[in-house]
């Protein structure tokens, strides 16, 4: 359909890697986000549920650690 260019698929979040957080292990699916744009480093936009509980879970870490 064109014309309709909405996102409407979830935004994940990168690791440090360039690896899409809730599938480390698939380089293929870090590639295809890249290139169709539905990942980001920008964690306020990451609207992906796996890919939120993940940061969210990072976070949480990364608190305990200071
Ligand atoms: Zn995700």
């Amino acid at each position: 359909m064109p014309g309709d260019r909405r996102q409407k698929r979830d935004l994940h979040a990168l690791d440090s890697d360039g690896m899409v957080l809730c599938n480390p292990r698939d380089r293929e699916a870090a590639h295809r986000a890249e290139v169709e744009g539905i990942a980001t480093a920008d964690r306020a936009a990451v609207t992906c549920p796996k890919c939120l509980s993940l940061l969210y879970k990072r976070e949480r870490v990364s608190d305990e650690r200071r």
